[in-house]
């Protein structure tokens, strides 16, 4: 591997070489901010990209130093509002809204209703799951064998999943026979 001075295509054969080199002609990139020296443009672009460039707040153009500091002033200035859930943080009550709308709301896979996250299983047993007698059962197929065994029904559910059901026998009374 060598190393060459970016400023008169000299070429070493270790970092040092080149290093003394562009120390005594004054062949290196200086940092304007901070006056370090660096051997080639890419290492002054790559420093000063990590140690001087400004993280910027886009809604009240405050510079930071650091992307934490940036991360920091945001949480305290601007995303004022948390949501509960995931401890997100959002400009104001609508962005939050709309959050909650994107990511915590359900609907139902049958009826597409709006369900919060507890009602879920409550709408599914009561709506969807529950036979004409009465009885909540917690899924189609627990529905449909409920049917089938208990009341002797086929074809119990159709697809808005309400129960439609083919009866074999007359009753929805158990039949225990
Ligand atoms: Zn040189
Ligand atoms: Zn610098
Ligand atoms: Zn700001
Ligand atoms: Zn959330
Ligand atoms: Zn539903
Ligand atoms: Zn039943």
């Amino acid at each position: 591997m060598t190393f060459n001075c970016e400023n008169c295509e000299k070429s070493f054969d270790q970092r040092l070489g080149l290093e003394q080199h562009v120390i005594s002609k004054n062949h290196g990139f200086t940092c304007e901010i901070c006056k370090k020296v660096m051997l080639s443009s890419f290492s002054l672009t790559q420093h000063t990209e990590a140690k001087h460039k400004k993280w910027e707040c886009k809604y009240c153009q405050k510079s930071l130093e650091t992307r934490k500091g940036l991360k920091f002033h945001l949480n305290a200035k601007h995303f004022v509002v948390e949501c509960r859930k995931c401890k997100k943080r959002f400009l104001d009550k609508n962005e939050l809204k709309k959050h909650i709308k994107a990511a915590h709301t359900l609907h139902c896979s049958i009826c597409g209703e709006t369900l919060k996250e507890r009602e879920q299983s409550t709408h599914m047993r009561e709506v969807h799951f529950q036979c004409p007698c009465g009885e909540n059962c917690d899924s189609q197929e627990e529905l449909h064998n409920h049917l089938d065994t208990v009341h002797n029904v086929v074809k119990a559910y159709s697809k808005d999943g309400k129960v439609k059901g083919e009866r074999k026998s007359i009753s929805l009374e158990p039949d225990y026979s």
